[in-house]
């Protein structure tokens, strides 16, 4: 579904994206990890067009994308959650949903997906409260569910369960397996193993800009190579 080939950021002297050539199959929930700094986000970015790279190609669909705008990306099947909140706080998660849905839908079948996502997201009972005061975990719901209003077929995440309990991440890792098995292609930004293995068909860790390596959770764990790049990090 997208492949980058020999894809290069610079920041000034700051290789922050370096030959990176990945590829994600259709269909799987491919899970990226790296300490902090590795350039996740900056790979993000780049997939959704809001850095332009150095050098290299990206093909979404069978298309070449790089020089398309994010907008142009989105309207191709692409979409994101990023780290940082991007929900109204001052209106409900309900308005939000419809705020999302509502270039996309008439009113009536906007009305029904808005009532189909707050069930899918357990958001029901906290309908009508403002989003800016729900919990941490319930906001990432929500903007999950801002995220996938447009049907995507690749769904980008950048950690989604920072700052969960185990039960929301768990909840999380259950949402991500569902949308997939809905058609919905997943990549997914994650510090947290225990989702990764939940929910990961192909892990890649990124290290200094670099894919370090390339496999399932499995064989990743077991790689003495990945262990070493961990080892004195923290991943707060
Ligand atoms: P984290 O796990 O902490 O979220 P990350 O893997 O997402 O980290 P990035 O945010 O992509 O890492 O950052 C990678 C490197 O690029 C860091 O050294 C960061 O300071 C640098 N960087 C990111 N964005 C910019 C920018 N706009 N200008 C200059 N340097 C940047
Ligand atoms: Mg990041």
């Amino acid at each position: 579904l997208l492949q980058t080939h020999n894809l290069n950021k610079h920041f000034g002297g700051l290789h922050v994206t370096a030959d990176v050539s990945f590829s994600l199959e259709p269909g799987k929930i491919h899970c990226l990890i790296g300490p902090n700094g590795a350039g996740k986000s900056t790979f993000f970015r780049l997939l959704l067009g809001e850095h332009q790279p150095s050098s290299g190609t990206i093909v979404f669909d069978g298309q070449d994308i790089t020089r398309l705008k994010s907008f142009q990306r989105i309207n191709r099947g692409m979409s994101v959650k990023f780290q940082v909140p991007g929900i109204f706080g001052a209106l409900s998660a309900q308005q939000n949903l419809q705020i999302a849905l509502q270039h996309r839908l008439d009113s009536l079948d906007l009305n029904a997906e808005v009532e189909r996502l707050l069930d899918f997201l357990q958001l029901r009972e906290v309908a009508d409260q403002q989003a800016g005061n729900l919990s941490h975990g319930l906001k990432q719901w929500l903007e999950i569910g801002m995220a996938i209003s447009l049907k995507p077929k690749l769904l980008l995440l950048d950690e989604p369960t920072a700052g969960m309990s185990p039960e929301e991440t768990f909840m999380t890792g259950e949402i991500v397996k569902q949308l997939n098995a809905q058609g919905m292609t997943v990549l997914a930004v994650e510090h947290d193993m225990a989702f990764v293995r939940q929910v990961a068909d192909r892990v890649s860790v990124l290290h200094f800009g670099r894919i370090f390596a390339e496999g399932t959770i499995d064989e990743i764990v077991a790689d003495e190579r990945v262990a070493a790049i961990y080892l004195g990090q923290s991943h707060d």
